[in-house]
């Protein structure tokens, strides 16, 4: 793809959405995927212990592999729990291991317990690997490992599925980053709505997608990612959809994505935005 401008300041962007099965993760390795191609230095965070980012850029993460839990803990400097996607020397990842599901409890008793993440990611080491972009995907809890990703960016992407209840939770979710931003993080706000899994033959998508642009205005992608089959078969084969199907449309949607996220910049959703959004 064509070679993107570099944003003049690292973006450090959270994915988030309470609700499970909503294309947290396949937007996280998608867009990431789609920000190397167009020649950006991508790190993602795997911070779900089911490892799914993990296993879509194709990066071990088996119990036993350095990864986000020893960071975490304080056991390891991040930048030695660092993988390369097979997909690109561009496109890197700290992965998840099973070990992690136990880090919401042991991370309780330790100090700056909520900072840690952001303190592993610091600018020397980021510099150092050349990270234009941190994406990190989160589980779909309200824990203390996505408190550690909230407090770590200044960005939230929240994907939304145009589906049913797709805004059950949106309202929630708004709730708890103001909570994060007034204690934790002044710095983040929401930056990126995506919508995801659109059906251009129901009527619904169009309703939802509608619903969710006149909520949350211009921090909503222009692009949509389509329901697509080949989305959904790529981790099975270890891959991003734009290296299992170059040419489908998921793989397009994405590519599109990533180049709005990376060449309109950070984009702040305006506080009268956010009164009506959702449950
Ligand atoms: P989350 O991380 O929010 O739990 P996932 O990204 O794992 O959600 O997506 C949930 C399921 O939906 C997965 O099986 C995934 O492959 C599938 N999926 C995600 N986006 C799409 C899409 N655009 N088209 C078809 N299937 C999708
Ligand atoms: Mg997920």
């Amino acid at each position: 793809g064509e070679t993107l401008p570099k944003p003049s300041s690292r973006r450090v962007l959270t994915v988030a959405n309470q609700k499970g099965g909503v294309g947290k993760t396949t937007s996280t390795v998608n867009l990431a995927a789609a920000l190397a191609l167009h020649g950006l230095t991508v790190l993602v965070v795997d911070l779900d212990p089911q490892g799914n980012a993990s296993t879509a850029l194709g990066v071990e993460h088996h119990s036993g592999v350095s990864s986000i839990y020893e960071v975490l803990l304080g056991e390891l400097p991040l930048a030695d729990a660092v993988q390369t996607s097979p997909e690109s020397e561009r496109l890197l990842c700290v992965p998840a291991t099973i070990d992690l599901a136990g880090a919401e409890i042991e991370l309780v008793s330790l100090v700056a317990r909520e900072a840690r993440l952001k303190n592993a990611l610091d600018g020397a080491t980021m510099d150092r690997l050349g990270v234009d972009f941190v994406l990190i995907d989160c589980p779909p809890s309200l824990g203390l490992l996505t408190v550690n990703a909230l407090v770590a960016a200044t960005e939230v992407l929240i994907p939304i599925q145009c589906e049913y209840y797709a805004l059950e939770g949106v309202g929630q979710l708004l709730k708890n980053l103001e909570l994060v931003q007034a204690h934790l993080n002044p710095a983040l706000h929401v930056s990126t709505i995506l919508l995801t899994m659109y059906d251009g033959r129901t009527k619904l998508s169009d309703q939802v997608a509608n619903e969710v642009r006149r909520h949350f205005g211009e921090v909503v992608l222009r692009t949509v990612i389509p329901r697509s089959v080949k989305i959904s078969e790529a981790p099975g084969y270890g891959q991003t959809v734009l290296t299992y199907d170059p040419g489908s449309r998921g793989a397009m949607s994405y590519l599109d994505a990533g180049r709005e996220v990376a060449v309109r910049g950070d984009v702040t959703l305006r506080p009268q935005d956010t009164t009506t959004g959702g449950d």
